[in-house]
């Protein structure tokens, strides 16, 4: 599916941010590594679908009304076969959080080879245009507040030097009995978002917002496992 009728589709039906799943899919209109996926209503059918996918599994909630999927209960992680994805399925309905809240259904993905989790942001500058933004931390970004931003379109000297910039920058070579990670996998990312001819230079109109937090880069891989755009008021 192309970039444009992703977003075109979630305007056609009313939203004001993509879900998970076409935020996933717009990522990898440009090339960014997602994981696979599917999305199912109910347990017997994340069950029965389960067999499509690798295990072990992630099962997330798919809610407008959910921003924060583990807070509310909404993300169950490292299910090994059909009968826990079944289970886990029918317990996260009756959390709270998620009982109370309108359901789209569950995404049920492939998990990402274990690495550092690095948050990739996009917003609009009424003056400066579209800025692209790299962190470190994943569900920490707000506590370790390690961020480097620039105006787009980036070059990849540019997305070199926002790594440089980051205090944790050292976790990419490795640390304290760590793998190294892969710098080149994280610098493809951004560029492919924030680079000439990437999403935020050619959909920006589009994307008041873009957060792809956390993207697990591993020794040779960087993969988007959560993706939120919310769309510019028409
Ligand atoms: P939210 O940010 O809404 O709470 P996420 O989709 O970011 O939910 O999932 C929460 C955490 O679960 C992530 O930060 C990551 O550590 C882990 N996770 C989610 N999806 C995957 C996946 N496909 N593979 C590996 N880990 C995952
Ligand atoms: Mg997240």
């Amino acid at each position: 599916m192309n970039a444009k009728s992703v977003i075109l589709e979630a305007r056609k039906q009313g939203r004001a941010a993509l879900d998970e799943l076409a935020g996933k899919r717009l990522l990898a209109s440009f090339g960014v590594s997602v994981p696979k996926s599917l999305v199912v209503q109910d347990a017997t059918a994340a069950a029965a679908a389960s067999g499509n996918l690798k295990s072990p599994l992630v099962l997330k909630v798919v809610s407008p009304d959910i921003l924060h999927k583990s807070d509310a209960g909404g993300v169950k992680v490292g299910l090994g076969n059909a009968d826990e994805v079944e289970e886990a399925v029918r317990a996260m309905m009756k959390r709270p959080a998620i009982e109370s809240a309108r359901i789209d259904g569950f995404l049920l993905e492939e998990m990402a080879p274990a690495g550092l989790e690095v948050v990739v942001g996009g917003l609009r500058d009424p003056q400066f245009g579209p800025l692209v933004m790299v962190g470190l931390g994943g569900i920490f970004v707000e506590v370790l507040a390690d961020v480097s931003f620039r105006i787009c379109p980036i070059l990849q000297l540019d997305a070199e030097e926002m790594l440089d910039e980051l205090k944790g920058a050292a976790l990419f070579r490795g640390a304290r009995g760590r793998n190294p990670v892969s710098r080149e996998a994280i610098v493809d990312v951004l560029l492919k978002v924030g680079g000439e001819g990437g999403l935020l230079m050619t959909h920006g109109d589009d994307i008041a917002e873009a957060d792809i937090n956390p993207i697990i880069v591993s020794e040779h891989a960087a993969v988007a496992v959560d993706a939120r755009f919310v769309l510019t008021k028409e």
